[in-house]
């Protein structure tokens, strides 16, 4: 016996009539090189409409890729509404990729016009040539002092708008597993591998950012997304807010924490999100703000370190909300939000759980399994296994299906070479990647977690373990560590910092200090440089008690 309910599809059509039909009153701030924009949301409903019959002015063909290389803008916001609800595929490009890839992913797209901030010409601009695909560039004009090329292919966004039809009446995807957007993941090796958004999958993770254990974005708040707009659909935030009727404002190009922080205090942002070095930059500055509307941070990318969430809610009472996912998983899949039987727990305990990753969100599903056999693991908090998600939001392929294979598993589950421990009520604790685990005598030591313990050292500004060759043990960690500015550190202090946390065998063989973490493009530190720079490290001396015989203390 089937439902007797209607069978609407679930499409970002709905988002957008909301927003127009709903919540015209709220506003859309952007801040600009030198001053900030502001219009309502039935402003940007109507430019939305005139960008939706541009597409057809540029001859994009039903269901072509619409590139975007742009900062987070309002904008960006008409861009991300305009191409899927008229069929069109967004393709958010990553602006911090290397030249090559970017070469690479337009392609693979086959985008066939970009949408470029002005201010991002210059990057941009030299690749035009090689992108084989692309028929239109048409400039975000946002004010920078770069020169506008002279070419046919150049259009100005503004003068498409002004000259433009607005379309009329109601949006209409027939089919909700429609491709709305797409989003390359940097990969660590091999080329970018394309994750397709459906218009569903879209649509059932933006609720997610509604839900009171998960963002809670309501009417009532201000929202601030740093992360990138190009970084999966920067968490789903901005869909989230539309369909909510939360206020908008979008920090532009200017990133530095001196404009994020003036940014939060003047537009009264009850919610932002972004990666932990965002935070950690903005830390030294919370004392001269006025954050006092701001009620939720949330925070991933990278584990947030329980010392900047503590440091936080120090300061403003706003501990950072962790999340954890990846491209792949739209991205948001589990979150730290406190439980019931967190209350009476110590503020330091909770400080702990808040440094977990948290329980799956509604409509996904985790599982832990051992990365060599797949045998599944137990939630006893001790057991670890790569993370695997099962969900309407997960990808189950990548575009052309090119890049996955060993990434799926034979049932179907995202496999996130991520390597957890859960707790019996599936609190995930990240404790390192399959790419970085150190295998040292036939035992695991987690890296991320050598990291974490390293970098709560008060003169540590980062620090990164990797595996380096060990003649007996296989495999010896290497701490590479940068030293705050100013502050003088030395290797036997690190390794008695470290001595009272981890086992004895775990304790790095060496410490190597360095200026700075190699990052990848989208700043995530990155291991394949460091293990490329130290591959051939002899272990000088390596530290006696590293490790017993039997590889444990
Ligand atoms: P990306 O696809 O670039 O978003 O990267 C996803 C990866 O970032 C995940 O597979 C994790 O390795 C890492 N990551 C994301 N969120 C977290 C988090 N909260 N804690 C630790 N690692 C994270």
């Amino acid at each position: 016996m089937l439902g007797l309910m209607q069978d609407r599809p679930l499409a970002l059509p709905h988002v957008f009539h909301r927003a127009e039909e709903y919540f015209g009153h709220k506003t859309i701030v952007t801040a600009g090189a030198a001053d900030e924009t502001s219009m309502t949301v039935s402003e940007w409903a109507q430019r939305v409409r005139r960008l939706a019959t541009v597409f057809d002015t540029l001859d994009i063909s039903a269901d072509g890729r619409v590139g975007t290389f742009a900062w987070n803008t309002g904008r960006h916001l008409e861009l991300y509404l305009a191409a899927p609800c008229t069929g069109r595929v967004l393709h958010t490009l990553n602006i911090r990729l290397f030249p090559e890839q970017l070469v690479y992913v337009a392609n693979h797209a086959e985008d066939e016009v970009v949408f470029v901030d002005r201010s991002l010409l210059p990057l941009f601009w030299p690749l035009v040539d090689k992108l084989e695909t692309v028929r239109h560039v048409v400039v975000l004009d946002d004010g920078a002092d770069v020169e506008i090329p002279s070419d046919p292919r150049v259009h100005d966004y503004e003068e498409l708008l002004a000259a433009a039809t607005p379309f009329e009446g109601r949006f209409e995807i027939a089919d909700e597993n429609t491709a709305a957007a797409m989003c390359y993941t940097s990969g660590t090796t091999g080329n970018p591998k394309g994750v397709v958004y459906s218009h569903r999958s879209t649509l059932l993770h933006s609720l997610i950012t509604l839900t009171a254990d998960g963002a809670a974005l309501s009417e009532r708040d201000v929202l601030l997304p740093v992360v990138p707009m190009f970084h999966a659909n920067a968490w789903g935030l901005p869909y989230g807010a539309l369909l909510a009727g939360s206020s908008l404002v979008f920090p532009g190009p200017n990133m530095t924490p001196q404009a994020i922080a003036g940014l939060l205090e003047r537009h009264r942002v009850t919610v932002t999100g972004g990666v932990p070095t965002i935070w950690m930059g903005m830390q030294p500055l919370l004392a001269q703000h006025d954050l006092s509307a701001l009620r939720m941070i949330l925070c991933g990318g990278s584990a947030v370190p329980k010392a900047l969430s503590e440091a936080y809610r120090e300061a403003i009472g706003v501990p950072m909300l962790h999340a954890w996912g990846m491209t792949e998983t739209s991205p948001i899949a589990t979150m730290s939000t406190a439980r019931s039987r967190h209350a009476t727990l110590s503020e330091d305990e909770r400080a702990d759980i808040r440094a977990r990753q948290g329980q799956a969100v509604p409509l996904v599903e985790v599982r832990l399994a051992d990365p060599a056999t797949g045998e599944i693991q137990p939630w006893d908090d001790v057991s670890t296994g790569e993370i695997q998600a099962a969900g309407p939001w997960i990808a189950a392929d990548y575009y052309r299906g090119e890049g996955g294979g060993a990434q799926f598993t034979e049932d179907g589950w995202l496999r996130t070479g991520d390597v957890a421990t859960a707790d019996r009520y599936g609190f995930l604790r990240l404790v390192d990647r399959t790419k970085d685990l150190i295998k040292s005598g036939g035992e695991w030591i987690g890296s991320v977690e050598l990291e974490n313990e390293i970098m709560a050292h008060p003169k540590v500004a980062e620090a990164a373990v990797i595996a380096v060759p060990h003649p007996k043990w296989v495999e010896r960690p290497l701490a590479c560590v940068v030293v705050k500015p100013g502050e003088t550190l030395t290797a036997e202090e690190v390794i008695a910092h470290l001595e009272p946390r981890v086992a004895k065998w775990w304790l790095p063989d060496a410490v190597e200090f360095i200026d700075e973490v190699p990052k990848t493009s989208v700043g995530k530190f990155s291991k394949k440089t460091l293990r490329e720079k130290f591959g051939g490290y002899q272990v000088a001396t390596p530290t006696a008690a590293s490790t017993t015989d039997d590889g444990r203390t």
